[in-house]
Order: C-alpha cells, then structure tokens, then sequence
C-alpha cells in the first residue's frame, strides 16, 4: 500500500482520482497540487452557458470546500510543479518546496494552441480554456460587437452560438472546408452549418488565417486574401498536451505522456490520466482523447493500478456541445470507411448519424436525440450488430432495435 500519493493537476481526473482512492479504502496522505487559482471545476459550460451568463462560477466547482477536507486531501492551488525526481520520487514545486511521493499521478490535462502568424500577439485576441479566460472575455462580450473567431470546432462554434445569442455580430474561419471535421461526419457538419447561418453567423470555410491587423490593438483579421474588420478575436483551433513535466522526467511521450491500459506510464510509481494521455484504445488503435469521460474513466483505473488492484481500461469514449438549442452527443470513435446510416430527418433537428463497421455499431453522433445517443452508446459497448435498413426505421423504437 503506498503511504503517499501526489497529484499534479487541479483538474476533472485529479478530482477523480482523489474520490476514487478513498472509496476504494486508501488511507494514506493525498496532496493535489494545480496552479490555477481555483479547486477543480469543470471546463465545458465555461464556453457555453457560463459564457452565456446563466451559470453562476460556484456551479462550476465539481465539488464543495469540505470534500478536499473530508477526503484528507491536501490541495494546493496556484503552484506549479516544476521538475519530477523519478530517482528520488519526489517533485519540485515553483514556491521552493519539494514533496516525496510513493504513487505519482500526472493529471496536467492541455493547453490552447496559439497561431504564430503576424500580430497573433495584439490585444483584443482570446482564447478561452479557463475561468479567468472567460472572465477576460466578459467584459468585451457585448451586443454589437464584431467578433472573429479562428477555429470552426467545438469551442469556436460554442462561443459563436453564444455569441449570436447575446446579439454580437459573428465571423468564423475554418481552414478545414467543413465544421467540426475532427469529431463529426459530413451531414451533422452541414446542419450545424445550417444552422449557425440561420442565427446569423458567417462562416468562412476553407479559409485559413494569414495575420491579425492592428495598430495597438485587434482592428481586423485577414485571411483568404481580404480583411475582416474585427474588434475582438477567439482562436479556438484545438489544444496542446502539457506533457513537459513528464518529457522532462524521461517519461515516452508522443502528443500525449504515454500510458498503459491501466494508467501507468513506463514508471510503474507514475500514472497519468485524462487529456494528457495517449494510450491503446479498445479499437486497439493510439489515441489522445479530450473528454469528461476520459478523464474520469482513465482517474478511477489509475487509482485502483496505484492500489495494487488494476483493471483493463477499455470504456465507449463520449462527448458533447451544446450549441444554441441543439445538444449534439457523440459516443464511439468513427473511422472514415464506416458505412453511416441516418436515423430521422436532420430539418426535424432531432436526428442520429450511426457509423456501422463490420455490421455492429461503432459511434454515434445525436442531435437532441437522447435515446439514439445512450442506446446506441450501449450498443458500441455490446458490439451489437443491426441492419441498417433497421436503424434508419424511425418507427422502430430505439429499445426495440437493441432487444434485436
Ligand atoms: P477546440 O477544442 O479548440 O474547439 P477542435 O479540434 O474541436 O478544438 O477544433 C479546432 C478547429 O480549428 C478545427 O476545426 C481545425 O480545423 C481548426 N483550425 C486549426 N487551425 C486553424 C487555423 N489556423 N485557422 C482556422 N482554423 C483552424
């Protein structure tokens, strides 16, 4: 049993990994250690209804004061660790202090990905991945205000949505020619399409940013060859591992700290878990999820590894935004050969895209579609085969077509 546990991390899969090493009877001294200045909250209403104003910031903390208190978990907020002694097992922190551990959990989750092109430095550019993020943004999130966003994935169309909401004038630029490339297949990113045009917003697709103008501060954003007059600007254009700490400390790492299916880097006292990581997953293909649910998932198994009592990792990946009105849920991993059947009529906004492969269920994506996307998660992780003649019959209860 180790006597010492350290997390690196503030975050969704710190959190986790603290609740789960006590509910499974671990009785030794915690120490979470993140520099931010806040507990561990949760990042996704941060770009939607916190954006929006309809989320107060205590709804953001995933748990109150006294868990940390009850779980015996010493947190300390605003300082960053600054080296890891493998040799020694013990980390160095930015305050001077150094803490030994017999267990390491690395849970340092990601950073933004910043443009690099002329004026990306000007006042007026955001990005948004924290609370203070979005505090900065507040202020200059006003109606009226002519918006460009860079990046047309989940965080650039989140703050488009709730930027038409509150009556700013809004202008995307995507390099890729379609919406959410990354995560969505071809139909769900023509109706999002669709569907950011009708509240107004314009989207430059294909189009990719060549500088940012200005004198003191943002004026405009050139891409495509002309000028976007601009008065503020979101890059939202994907994030970056913080897997330094880890490279450092000679740990494998490839976009991601290396880990196996139970958490553990090639350090059998080091774990990782959460956006961080890349690790084999249950298609047996490498992967670097960024989602709620890995980080949760891959936390728990870290500490039951950390316990001496590991358990393969192998749960559906899923994920979700919320745009306008629109919830759009995906579960699985698709591949582009997947054979894809259209569940209901996208002008409905109510629809499911399935992705068949070999016969049997690999991903869904639902738009307010919640029995597709929680059946058809059920589903991936059963490998359930279906027709697909069967899955595009509206008329078949979803309950139905599971019970086969
Ligand atoms: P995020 O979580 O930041 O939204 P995603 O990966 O979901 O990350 O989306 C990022 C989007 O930004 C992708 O659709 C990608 O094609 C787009 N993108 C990346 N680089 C640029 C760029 N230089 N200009 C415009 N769009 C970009």
């Amino acid at each position: 049993m180790p006597e010492q546990i350290v997390i690196i991390g503030a975050g969704q899969a710190g959190v986790q990994a603290v609740q789960s090493l006590r509910a499974e009877g671990y009785t030794g001294a915690i120490t979470m250690i993140g520099d931010e200045a806040y507990p561990p909250y949760q990042r996704p209403p941060l770009s939607k209804a916190y954006l929006l104003g309809s989320f107060a910031r205590e709804r953001l903390f995933l748990k109150p004061d006294a868990f940390y208190r009850e779980a015996g978990c010493e947190l300390i907020l605003n300082t960053a660790v600054t080296a890891i002694d493998r040799a020694a097992k013990k980390v160095a922190l930015n305050d001077g202090r150094t803490l030994a551990y017999d267990k390491l959990l690395l849970a340092t989750g990601t950073r933004v990905r910043k443009l690099s092109c002329p004026g990306a430095g000007l006042p007026g550019i955001h990005h948004l991945r924290d609370i203070a993020d979005v505090d900065g943004l507040q202020d200059v999130f006003k109606a009226g205000t002519r918006i460009a966003i860079v990046g047309g994935g989940y965080i650039g169309l989140e703050v488009a949505a709730v930027g038409a909401k509150r009556g700013l004038d809004v202008t995307v630029f995507e390099t890729a020619d379609r919406l959410m490339a990354r995560a969505v297949s071809k139909p769900v990113s023509e109706f999002f399409a669709d569907e950011h045009a009708k509240a107004g917003v314009k989207l430059n697709l294909s189009t990719s940013v060549e500088a940012f103008e200005g004198k003191e501060k943002i004026e405009g954003i050139r891409a495509g060859g002309k000028v976007c007059p601009a008065d503020l600007v979101l890059v939202g254009i994907g994030v970056v591992p913080n897997d330094m700490l880890a490279r450092e400390s000679g740990l494998p790492f490839q976009d991601g700290i290396i880990v196996d299916q139970n958490a553990m880097t090639a350090d059998p006292s080091v774990f990782a878990a959460g956006d961080c990581t890349r690790h084999v997953g249950r298609e047996g293909v490498e992967i670097r999820l960024e989602c709620v649910q890995n980080a949760i998932d891959q936390a728990k198994h870290a500490a039951l590894a950390m316990l001496g009592r590991p358990k393969t990792y192998s749960e559906v990946p899923w994920f979700w935004s919320d745009q306008y009105d629109l919830k759009l849920q995906i579960a699985g991993l698709a591949r582009p050969t997947d054979q894809l059947v259209l569940r209901g009529d996208p002008a409905s906004r109510k629809f499911a895209v399935f992705h068949l492969r070999d016969g049997a269920v690999a991903a869904v994506e639902a738009v307010n579609a919640a029995p597709e996307y929680l059946i058809g998660r059920k589903m991936i992780a059963d490998g359930a085969k279906v027709a697909p003649e069967t899955l595009a019959d509206i008329s078949i209860p979803m309950k139905q077509i599971a019970q086969g």
